[in-house]
């Protein structure tokens, strides 16, 4: 079943080009330039995700968010304008899964909304605590001949061993764990590093660096791919 998204922006030409551009990706989508009709198409529609812009007519952005976390928990994506900055926070604080500043890379949007999905999947599945629920994640992750090993944390390909640091290895389950999500700097960061890192996000860009001449180089794949101004995915073969 193809995903179902719903766009609240005002800005015609902004909506229109976001609508395309995820029909294109295979989404259903549905937009509204007003705030209160977004507000009653949320709560009445079978959406799995809401984009919404904060600066519409009738109803404001952060005024639909407030009033639908009192009745859904719909993920929802915030569109802000570079002005906003205590919206974005208000807005994180009342409920928003994320948010994006305009004017945003397409890319960018895409794999912000491919993260909050697949993050409602996962708590959905662990709501209803069926055997499909988290913990039957597998502990093996396969590329390639390359094998992860989550418990035994060791990484081969084929008969060959690699050996990782933990930050490396870390880095090498995420990605593989998301296969086919774009995953930014920013949150590869928080993941490997900790919430509590201080640093440049190129760390990011070292450590693929080594994995790459450990792995891809050694074994001469092209596993870990670069896509630009975003971030780092490891594609399904
Ligand atoms: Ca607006």
């Amino acid at each position: 079943m193809p995903k179902r998204i719903l766009i609240v922006e005002d800005e015609e030409k902004i909506a229109r080009f976001i609508e395309l551009e995820l029909k294109h990706e295979g989404y259903e989508v549905e937009k509204t330039g007003n705030g209160r009709e977004g507000l009653k198409k949320a709560l009445e529609g079978s959406y799995d995700l809401m984009l919404l812009d904060i600066m519409l007519p009738e109803l404001n952005g952060l005024e639909v968010l407030r009033r639908l976390r009192r009745e859904s928990s719909l993920p929802v994506i915030l569109l802000t304008a570079r002005d906003e900055v205590m919206d974005k926070v208000a807005g994180l604080d009342g409920g928003a899964d994320d948010y994006i500043t305009k004017p945003f890379a397409i890319e960018e949007l895409l794999a912000r909304i491919r993260l909050v999905l697949k993050k409602a999947e996962t708590l959905q599945k662990a709501a209803k605590g069926s055997d499909e629920s988290v913990e039957r994640n597998p502990n093996r992750y396969y590329y390639d001949r390359l094998v992860l090993d989550v418990e035994r944390h060791e990484v081969h390909f084929g008969e060959a061993g690699i050996e990782l640091t933990n930050r490396e290895f870390e880095l090498l389950h995420i990605l593989l764990e998301n296969k086919n999500i774009v995953l930014t700097r920013d949150v590869l960061m928080n993941k490997v590093c900790g919430y509590d890192f201080v640093g440049e996000t190129n760390v990011i860009d070292v450590y693929v660096r080594y994995l790459r001449a450990k792995i891809d180089e050694r074994f001469q794949i092209k596993m870990i791919q670069t896509v630009r101004g975003v971030g780092y995915v490891i594609r399904e073969e």
